[in-house]
């Protein structure tokens, strides 16, 4: 009889992994963690029942997430991620040579020692000397006042839902808290959810950063395990457009190009519609 993972993405719509093992599942202070050997997308990450990223379609988000602003911003030396503790994004950041450290604040210790043992394609960069671990609410990481800037803050945290961690992560108080732990050329993106079940994340968030950002904008890709595969993320800079960007040799990647770049920034309008006029207007014009 064979087992199944289901994940529901609506009262109507339900998504299902079959499953060969069970490979991890424990309860940590902040959430339920799974760690699933799925037969279509092999070792997938769970927490709260939700399906956090897989072994097989995780490089989509994370190309995405990383190559976007490392190929926009002139020099990317000090990151700093919030979330990530599966290690795939600090992975795809660390590839790059101008990156010369990278901070991840993680709430959860136990993500991270689960994904040195079950998720090695995640994991690979946890050995990286440029990469530094905290174990932090992220909103209090950057309540202190004695940070040096970052370049780049991407946030890589699960979705802003019940009670879970990610709440913080999705205020005016976080954003303004980025924004002055930023550079004064500094990036700032967050994944912003899949907009067909959870518009409203994308909308408040895209006000909430084109209110603290001179310039906002939000992108999109793919992912095959995310409910309605149609991920977005919302940026927020100080001075660079993350439309303006350089091409950069991509022959390491398998979704990332200077061609799926320009076309993340071209909005169905089921999308645009979510957005405040400033972001929707300048995202409608001709690409660059
Ligand atoms: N790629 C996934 C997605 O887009 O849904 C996220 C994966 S990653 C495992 C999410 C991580 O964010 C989790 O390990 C969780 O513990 C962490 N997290 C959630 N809220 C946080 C917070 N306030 N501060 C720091 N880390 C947080």
């Amino acid at each position: 009889m064979a087992l199944w993972f289901s994940e529901s993405a609506s009262s109507g719509h339900r998504l299902q992994w079959k499953i060969n093992r069970m490979l991890y599942s424990g309860q940590s202070r902040f959430q339920s963690i799974e760690v699933l050997e799925t037969e279509s997308f092999g070792p997938s990450l769970v927490l709260d029942g939700i399906m956090q990223t897989t072994s097989g379609d995780h490089f989509i988000y994370h190309e995405m997430l990383a190559r976007v602003p490392l190929s926009v911003h002139p020099h990317p030396s000090r990151v700093l991620i919030i979330g990530g503790g599966d290690g795939g994004l600090a992975r795809e950041v660390l590839l790059s040579s101008q990156v010369s450290q990278v901070t991840l604040v993680e709430i959860d210790p136990m993500v991270v020692e689960v994904a040195k043992e079950f998720l090695p394609q995640h994991a690979q960069a946890f050995d990286d000397p440029r990469l530094n671990i905290i174990y932090a609410d992220g909103l209090d990481y950057l309540g202190q006042n004695s940070l040096a800037p970052y370049d780049l803050i991407l946030v890589d945290s699960t979705d802003p839902e019940g009670s879970g961690p990610g709440n913080s992560l999705y205020t005016s108080t976080f954003h303004e808290r980025v924004y002055n732990a930023l550079a004064e050329d500094g990036l700032y993106i967050q994944q912003t959810g899949t907009p067909t079940y959870n518009p409203e994340v994308l909308r408040q968030t895209s006000l909430s950063i084109s209110n603290t950002f001179p310039v906002c904008r939000v992108f999109w890709c793919v992912v095959p395990t995310y409910p309605g595969g149609l991920f977005t993320f919302t940026s927020g800079s100080k001075r660079y457009d993350l439309m303006r960007f350089t091409p950069q040799a991509t022959s390491d990647t398998r979704w990332y190009t200077a061609a799926t770049h320009q076309a993340a920034f071209a909005l169905p309008p089921m999308v645009a519609q979510l957005l405040p006029d400033s972001v929707r207007l300048a995202q409608s014009r001709e690409p660059h």
